[in-house]
C-alpha cells in the first residue's frame, strides 16, 4: 500500500522549503517594523465561532470548512483564516478591552475545501497584522502602504491595490435595499447561488465570478453611493491619505471580500502575473466584529497575505529570498574505525562555532563519500586517518578546485577562520 498526500495539500521541499521560510522571516520584519507583536493561535476552534464572524452564507463557512466531532462531543473547525481566531483570543485574554490599541500578528497554515488549482490549496498559509482598538483612517492607510510599499520595493509583478467601502451599520442596510430591488429586477438572469444570496446576503452577490452574472453584477448601484457621512469622511480620508503617500489605488465597486464581518474600508492586492487567483493579499476594517463575538464596541483592521501567491509573485521577479549556499560548508570523512570519535569532536567544536558540517559516517569506501558530499553541497570535505589523529590535524580539500591542504584540527576557531576564508570564493 502506497501513501499520497491529500488532494490540495503540498509538500514543500527544499530549496523551496528554505526560500518560503526566509519569505515567512521578511513578512515578520514587516510586521514586527509596524510595531506588531506576534500571536500563536491554535489551529481549530468551535466551529461556531467561524460561522458567526465570517458569515453563515459565505463560501468560506457554507461549504470550505473542515468541521469535526470530537469525542467530548464538540463541533471544532480547522481554521480558515486567522482573524476571527484572534480576536477572540484577543477577548479572552482581554486584550481588546475598550479604549486599548493592540497590534497583533499571526502566521500559519489555514484551511479550506475548495477544488485545487493553481494557487488554491486545501492547505495555504497566511501572515496577518490585526490593529484592535483604533477607528483612525491614518490607521487604514499606514497598513495598507506599508505593504504595498513593501511589494514594490521586492518588484512584485503588477501588483495592483483595489479599495471599496463596506459602509457601516448606519448606511449599508440603505444600500443593501437598493441593491436587493436592482437584483431582483434581473433575477432570472441571475445564477442559482446568486437568487440565494439576494435573501440571505445580497453584498456577496457582487462578489460572484460565474460569466451569465457578470453583465448584471457590473451595473449594480455602488456601495459609495451610499455612505452616510461618517462612512464617506472615513473612505475619503483614507483614498486622500493613500494619495499622499503616494501609493496608487483603483476604487473597486464591486469589491466586497469573501468574509461578512467587514465594515468602511475594505482592500485587495491583486496581480494578472497569477492567472485567476489573482488576490496575493487582502483585509479591511471590522469594527463590529469584537462586539459580534460578545466584546464591547472595539474597533480593528486588519490584512493577511497568502503565502503560496506571494512566493509564486516573488519567484517571478527574482526576488525569492534564498538561503546561503552551500548550507554544509564540510563534509568529515573518517577513513578509519579509529577516526570516527576524533571526527566527533570536530564536528561539535566547529558547530560551536558557527560551521555547518556533516559527518559522511555511512560512506565508508572514498569514492561514494564524494559523490555524497557533491549532493550535499558541501564545498570541503575533510579527510581523518592515522596521520590526522595522530598529529590533531585534519587534510581538508576543497571539492572544486582540488585543492588540499593538511591543517591543524585545534583550536577550532583557527579552523574555522580557515574554512571561511582561505577557499572561499
Ligand atoms: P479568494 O477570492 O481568492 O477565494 P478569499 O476572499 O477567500 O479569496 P481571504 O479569506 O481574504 O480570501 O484570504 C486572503 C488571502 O489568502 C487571499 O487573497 C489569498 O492570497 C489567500 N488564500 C485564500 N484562500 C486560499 C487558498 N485556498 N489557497 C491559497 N491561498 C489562499
Ligand atoms: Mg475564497
Amino acid at each position: 500500500m502506497k501513501f499520497q498526500a491529500p488532494r490540495g495539500v503540498k509538500d514543500l521541499l527544499p530549496p523551496a522549503s528554505e526560500s518560503f521560510r526566509r519569505l515567512e522571516d521578511e513578512i515578520r520584519a514587516l510586521f514586527v517594523l509596524a510595531g506588531f507583536r506576534e500571536i500563536r493561535l491554535p489551529i481549530f476552534e468551535s466551529a461556531e465561532l467561524f460561522a458567526r464572524s465570517i458569515g453563515e452564507s459565505t463560501d468560506i463557512v457554507e461549504k470550505e470548512m473542515y468541521v469535526f466531532s470530537t469525542k467530548g462531543g464538540e463541533t471544532l473547525a480547522l481554521r480558515p483564516e486567522g482573524t476571527a481566531s484572534l480576536i477572540r483570543a484577543a477577548l479572552e485574554h482581554r486584550l481588546a478591552d475598550p479604549g486599548r490599541i493592540e497590534r497583533l500578528y499571526y502566521q500559519g497554515p489555514m484551511f479550506r475545501h475548495e477544488r485545487p488549482q493553481a494557487g488554491r490549496l486545501r492547505q495555504f498559509h497566511q501572515a496577518g497584522a490585526e490593529l484592535i482598538g483604533s477607528s483612525d483612517p491614518d490607521d487604514d492607510v499606514d497598513l495598507i502602504a506599508t505593504v504595498s510599499r513593501h511589494a514594490q520595493a521586492t518588484s512584485i509583478p503588477s501588483s495592483r491595490l483595489l479599495i471599496n467601502s463596506m459602509g457601516c451599520a448606519e448606511c449599508r442596510p440603505a444600500y443593501r435595499e437598493v441593491l436587493v430591488r436592482y437584483l431582483e429586477k434581473y433575477r432570472a438572469d441571475l445564477c442559482e447561488t446568486c437568487r440565494k444570496r439576494t435573501e440571505t446576503n445580497p453584498l456577496r452577490v457582487l462578489d460572484c465570478k460565474i460569466p451569465q452574472c457578470q453583465p448584471i453584477l457590473e451595473s449594480a448601484p455602488h456601495i459609495t453611493d451610499f455612505l452616510c457621512p461618517d462612512s464617506r469622511n472615513h473612505f475619503d480620508h483614507v483614498s486622500r491619505g493613500l494619495e499622499g503617500e503616494g501609493i496608487p489605488f483603483t476604487l473597486t465597486h464591486r469589491l466586497v471580500r469573501g468574509l461578512d464581518y467587514y465594515t468602511e474600508t475594505a482592500f485587495e492586492w491583486v496581480s494578472d502575473a497569477l492567472g485567476a487567483q489573482s488576490t496575493w493579499a487582502a483585509g479591511g476594517r471590522y469594527n463590529g466584529l469584537v462586539r459580534q463575538l460578545g466584546g464591547g464596541d472595539v474597533p480593528g483592521v486588519g490584512l493577511a497575505i497568502g503565502f503560496e501567491r506571494l512566493f509564486l509573485l516573488r519567484e517571478l521577479a527574482g526576488t525569492l529570498p534564498h538561503f546561503p549556499d552551500p548550507a554544509v560548508l564540510l563534509a568529515i570523512h573518517p577513513l578509519e574505525e579509529a577516526a570516527r570519535p576524533y571526527a566527533h569532536r570536530i564536528m561539535a567544536s566547529l558547530r560551536e562555532h558557527g560551521i555547518p558540517v556533516v559527518g559522511l559516517f555511512g560512506k565508508t569506501r572514498m569514492k561514494k563519500a564524494f559523490v555524497q558530499a557533491e549532493r550535499e553541497g558541501v564545498r570541503f570535505i575533510g579527510l581523518l586517518g592515522g596521520d590526522e589523529l595522530s598529529g590533531g590535524t585534519i587534510t581538508i580539500k576543497h571539492l572544486q578546485s582540488g585543492i588540499q591542504k593538511t591543517v591543524s584540527a585545534f583550536p577550532p576557531e583557527d579552523l574555522a577562520k580557515t574554512l571561511r576564508e582561505t577557499w572561499s570564493p
